[in-house]
């Protein structure tokens, strides 16, 4: 079939329109749908780890079969994880989980900013997960550069801003630590301001928590010994659900919002992004 070139755009502009109904639809046909709850989550999760710990991974949902149901029916997660980036944390493998399962937000320092915050709350929302997991790792290169003060080039001092608070409350609650010493202070206390800026910027994720629809913890994945170690909720969940729709940040959360790098990060040149990764 061949389309007039005058009726393109608007055969086109139907598609779209259409294309986005069918989102929502499925988006909302998924949150109606029986979510698996976030014991049962959290369960499913410890489990695939304690197979990948134990190198019995069962590489669940990874074939043909499974990528076309999930291609003809659609995405059902049953874990929401924002993570960093680095290689050394293959989140599906770590969890032993296949396609389909884990809905998963990656950035460099598994930072909160608007655009973390907005996946979180489309796996939450449409998708129906009632589980959101912010994962740290041991020997995070952009919780050691910032620590560090490394020096930082581009957007990574853009990138890397919401780490800066979670730096200065590990350094107060640990004065002693200093340069690579306070990193693993610093990486735990990272999750939780990823947490903190999750609740702080979405008054629907805030609303389902309080409303006991969806749980949100922290954990840790050790690079060496391949094991995550579980945090529980923030240390302040009660405080931070207790803000109010008016309390809300007059500005957005987190990384690529933030209004201006730090003059300290910026005043540098040159930025290893290797920086603390062994
Ligand atoms: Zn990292």
């Amino acid at each position: 079939m061949t389309l007039r070139a005058d009726r393109t755009p608007k055969y086109l502009g139907r598609c779209i329109v259409a294309l986005i109904a069918l989102m929502v639809s499925c988006g909302k046909a998924a949150e109606t749908a029986s979510a698996i709850p976030a014991d049962e989550a959290m369960k499913l999760l410890w489990e695939g780890n304690a197979r990948w710990l134990a190198g019995k991974s069962q590489h669940p949902h990874a074939d043909a079969p499974r990528r076309a149901q999930t291609a003809e029916k659609g995405q059902h997660p049953f874990a929401t994880i924002v993570s960093c980036s680095d290689s050394r944390v293959p989140v599906e493998m770590i969890f032993d989980a296949g396609i389909g399962d884990l809905f998963v937000v990656r950035v460099a320092g598994n930072v909160c900013g608007v655009d973390e915050i907005g996946s979180v709350e489309y796996g939450t929302d449409h998708l129906g997960t009632s589980l959101v997991i912010v994962l740290g790792h041991t020997k995070c290169g952009a919780v050691t550069a910032v620590v560090t003060k490394a020096e930082l080039h581009g957007k990574i001092p853009r990138l890397v801003e919401p780490i800066r608070p979670a730096v200065v409350a590990a350094q107060k609650a640990h004065p002693d630590l200093h340069g690579e010493a306070l990193v693993p202070a610093a990486i735990k206390a990272n999750v939780w301001q990823g947490i903190q800026d999750i609740l702080e910027g979405s008054p629907t994720i805030r609303q389902r928590a309080k409303d006991g629809k969806v749980r949100i913890v922290g954990a840790i994945y050790d690079l060496t010994e391949g094991k995550v170690e579980w945090l529980g909720t923030h240390p302040e969940q009660k405080r931070l659900l207790a803000l109010s729709e008016e309390s809300d940040r007059a500005k957005p959360a987190g990384a690529h919002a933030s209004a201006k790098p730090s003059s300290a990060v910026q005043r540098k040149a040159a930025y290893d992004p290797y920086a603390g990764i062994k």
